[in-house]
């Protein structure tokens, strides 16, 4: 099937609050897959997470973790050992580096804990918006919205939005929800766009929000022409 174009339009705020309503319904217990015990190894986690399953980060960060078990170990540890451990996860070197250089970050400003505030998160190197907002909301139960790429498509197919950001995703996202459902949302699209409205080619024959979906339409026009 050729590439789906995102809807030009947005649907209307009480369709989105239905297609959300619906979402939760579905995911109730939706949460992130990655396996941490503390913000440290959670910040880690995350860190090493992208462009990289979360099975695969699960199976790294135990033998990481008994190494380095905080921010402290971390920080004095050699990149090229970092860089063997974590191998598997994909651009290992950047990442090594990242959560060598952010650990250190943590010990020489926040006594080697991993910050509870979105800029001083962010000031750490490789941590972005993104895991800013996953350690924010996972880690210390705050009102955050993390857009990543299943978030940004689900959003768009959906027509929740019609952001060019991940910010602009972030605030319309947002814009419909209580505060306390923010951390919440992001695992109900994140596991939708997992399971059903999956890229390249989204499963709208079994999706729940196919009636009110601006793009079901388009998968099913397009799947009967055999493109
Ligand atoms: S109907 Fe299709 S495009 Fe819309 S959310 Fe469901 S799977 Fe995704």
């Amino acid at each position: 099937m050729e590439k789906l174009p995102y809807p030009s339009k947005k649907v209307t705020r009480a369709t989105a609050k239905q297609m959300l309503a619906r979402l939760e319904q579905m995911y109730p217990d939706a949460r992130t897959a990655l396996e941490f015990h503390n913000p440290f190894e959670l910040l880690v986690a995350v860190v090493l997470s992208a462009q990289c399953t979360d099975a695969r980060v699960n199976l790294t960060t135990p033998a990481l973790f008994a190494r380095y078990p905080n921010a402290q170990a971390l920080a004095a540890a050699s990149l090229t050992d970092v860089e063997e451990i974590i191998k598997s996860c994909g651009f290992y070197r950047a990442k090594a580096r990242n959560i060598v250089a952010a650990a250190q970050g943590m010990v020489e400003h926040h006594g080697g804990e991993v910050p509870a505030e979105r800029e001083a998160l962010e000031a750490l190197p490789g941590v972005g918006r993104k895991t800013a907002s996953v350690v924010l909301a996972v880690a210390f139960g705050q009102a955050a919205f993390a857009v990543d790429t299943h978030v940004f498509r689900v959003a768009h197919r959906l027509g929740i939005t019609l952001g060019k950001t991940p910010e602009d995703v972030e605030h319309d996202v947002t814009a419909l929800l209580p505060r306390e459902k923010w951390g919440h949302a992001h695992h109900w699209l994140i596991l939708h766009g997992r399971k059903i409205c999956k890229a390249p080619i989204p499963l709208c024959g079994i999706c729940p929000l196919a009636d009110v979906c601006p793009t079901a339409p388009l998968v099913l026009k397009k799947k009967r022409a055999g493109r």
